[in-house]
């Protein structure tokens, strides 16, 4: 019953995160409302936050709700808070770990407010005897992802401190190769660490949606790479093209080439937009893909591809879901 809420619930995130193009294919995308914020600034999904892209002391998300998620103490629970939709989500990715693999995922850090970010960079800069050397492992005030309510750390029950050896554990791994499917980003790898400015950091996601998260999974790229080309893009193509679109486009931006598609998917009206997107999309598809297959790709959350939904491994999941109970 509680996978089927679930189950529910992730499909609605689904849809309005993908804005109506995914949820009716066939009809096009509200035209944006003038008072509509681009999803790049600070209450957008893609609101890119670092060192040198700092958010407002003053800046409180809304909405900001406490997810219902495994902890590693019952007490810390209530302490927990992140976005609604970004809640949705990690709930979603929690149970998939679970339900797919048996593994439990604890969550342990999510918003955090300007004040309080100030006295874990404050304490670290103590602790290491400079500001250069704590920032490499604390953000400073104002660059912390917490502070959007979108960031959440991850732990596993083998591994209860936030380091670099979480990435080795199963749930780690598995947090790292399926996040996107819920929408989150592993955000900080050392492969990453000359653009990100951020050690490496497994436990650390990003909510961005699951178009934006799978199209940045697909290129392997971080957020500051993605964001710098994804820019180009038209607002409706940021809120509603799915991640094969968006993964083509932001590519040939990286290579430097001005595509094509991108000047027709400028020149679409509101009530051309839909179609514009499909048509763009079409030649980007691998022969064994559909252009539904696309839209629908990681719908509903979790998705229903994993073998403990198909009828010959129902047993083995019912034994998984009643050793984690
Ligand atoms: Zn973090």
């Amino acid at each position: 019953m509680k996978t089927r809420v679930v189950l529910f619930i992730c499909a609605l995130i689904m849809a309005l995160n993908a804005g109506l193009v995914f949820a009716e294919p066939e009809h096009t995308p509200a035209p944006l409302a003038q008072t509509q914020s681009s999803i790049l600034e600070s209450d957008g999904d893609l609101a890119l936050v670092n060192r040198a892209n700092r958010i407002s002391k003053t800046y409180v998300p809304e909405n900001l709700v406490q997810p219902k998620v495994s902890t590693r103490k019952e007490s810390l629970q209530e302490r927990i808070h992140m976005r609604e939709h970004a809640a949705r989500a990690l709930e979603a990715m929690f149970e998939a770990a679970l339900l797919e693999e048996g593994y439990t995922l604890y969550a342990t850090s999510g918003y955090r407010a300007y004040g309080i970010q100030q006295i874990l960079f404050n304490s670290k800069v103590e602790e290491v005897g400079s500001r250069e050397k704590a920032q490499r492992r604390v953000a400073p005030p104002g660059s912390s992802e917490h502070q959007l309510g979108l960031a959440m750390d991850l732990q596993a029950p083998s591994h209860l401190n936030l380091s670099q050896a979480f990435g080795d554990t199963d749930e780690g791994k598995w947090a790292g190769e399926n996040a996107h499917r819920f929408g989150y980003i592993l955000r900080y790898k050392t492969a990453w660490r000359d653009i990100t400015g951020v050690s490496d950091e497994p436990w650390h996601f990003r909510y961005v949606g699951i178009a934006h998260a799978s199209a940045m999974h697909d290129l392997d790229i971080p957020l500051e790479t993605y964001v710098e080309h994804a820019k180009a893009l038209p607002e409706y193509v940021l809120r509603g093209a799915n991640h094969v679109l968006l993964a083509g486009l932001v590519k040939e931006l990286m290579a430097g080439n001005h595509p094509p598609v991108l000047d027709d998917l400028r020149k679409a009206a509101p009530n051309e937009q839909a179609e514009a997107l499909r048509l763009a999309t079409l030649p980007m598809l691998s022969s064994d893909q559909t252009y539904e297959d696309v839209l629908y790709y990681a719908y509903p959350t979790p998705k229903p591809t994993a073998a403990p939904w198909t009828d010959e491994d129902e047993e083995e999941v019912e034994l998984l879901i009643g050793e984690n109970l």
